[in-house]
């Protein structure tokens, strides 16, 4: 596995690829999740690039940059023994340079849910995966379910530019309690990683609710409210339209469940496609 630190040496790594290219950018502190996104895109490619960099530009002021969890050195481990092609490792001083020219996210699908509670989140990510997919080159490029909105943002992206890259979407992996893996699960503490099940455990709700054939949203959103009690604070949950529009009855095969709450000191997501 090639280490590139900087764009030079991704450059030159590059040189060697030919072929179809698979990549995954990640922030590190890589979990079950990530590698489950490497696996893919290793089986289905004839390279892998994955990326870590934390990236300043998506988060708000007073969010968790600084503290973002670090694990340089496992997360090098881990990809060697994934069989990463090159790691990527760039630099923020690499990445940007003074008055950038910035992309905005769109303005309805960008401003509603985590774009409304992160307002400028969004303008990062889309500037960030721009910028490591011109780098990488990629033609097939994985992210996770888990970010939904994200995920969609991107694809979005890509079409709206005209991008030579697919956008190939992850499942959410769990733990066998159901919590949805992110790397700022590290935060929870005592009875917060309990508590924390309150996210799935509401989706289930939701799932249960939907078998049983319960269409209405207005009615699913008011149980699942009641099983997020445990959070300390539940921003949203919204049930949306693959296009992320509101509804008000599910549709099956084209429904998003998604919900945003505080455990202790993260800030939680998980969602349920339907
Ligand atoms: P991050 O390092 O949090 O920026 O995540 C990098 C990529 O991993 C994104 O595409 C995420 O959606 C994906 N990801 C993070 N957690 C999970 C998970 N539990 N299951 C599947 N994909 C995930």
């Amino acid at each position: 596995m090639i280490i590139a630190r900087t764009i030079g040496e991704l450059q030159v790594a590059k040189k060697a690829l030919s072929g179809t290219i698979g990549f995954v950018p990640t922030m590190g502190a890589l979990h079950q999740g990530h590698l489950s996104l490497i696996q893919e895109a290793r089986k289905e490619n004839e390279h892998l690039i994955v990326s870590i960099f934390v990236n300043p530009t998506q988060f708000l002021e007073g969010e968790d940059l600084d503290a973002y969890p670090r694990k340089d050195e496992a997360d090098i481990k881990i990809c060697e023994l994934a069989k990463v092609d090159i790691l990527f490792m760039p630099s923020i001083e690499d990445m940007y340079e003074e008055d950038e020219l910035c992309i905005g996210a769109p303005a309805v699908r960008g401003y509603v849910l985590e774009g409304e509670k992160r307002p400028g989140h969004f303008d990062g990510m889309l500037q960030v995966v721009m910028k490591l997919l011109n780098l990488s080159g990629a033609t097939h490029a994985y992210f996770g379910k888990k970010d939904a909105q994200q995920l969609a943002l991107i694809t979005q992206m890509t079409k709206n530019y005209f991008m030579d890259v697919n956008i190939v979407p992850c499942e959410i992996v769990r733990d066998d309690r159901g919590l949805a893996l992110s790397s700022r699960n590290v935060y929870l503490q005592g009875d917060e990683k309990e508590r924390a099940l309150c996210l799935s455990k509401s989706l289930k709700k939701a799932t249960h609710m939907i078998l049983a054939k319960e269409l209405d949203v207005a009615s699913i959103k008011t149980e699942m409210l009641q099983v997020l009690n445990e959070a300390d604070k539940v921003e949203y949950i919204a049930i949306v339209s693959r296009e992320f529009k509101a509804i008000d009855t599910i549709e099956i095969g084209n429904t998003i469940i998604l919900v945003a709450a505080w455990v202790g000191k993260p800030r939680l997501i998980d969602n349920l496609w339907i």
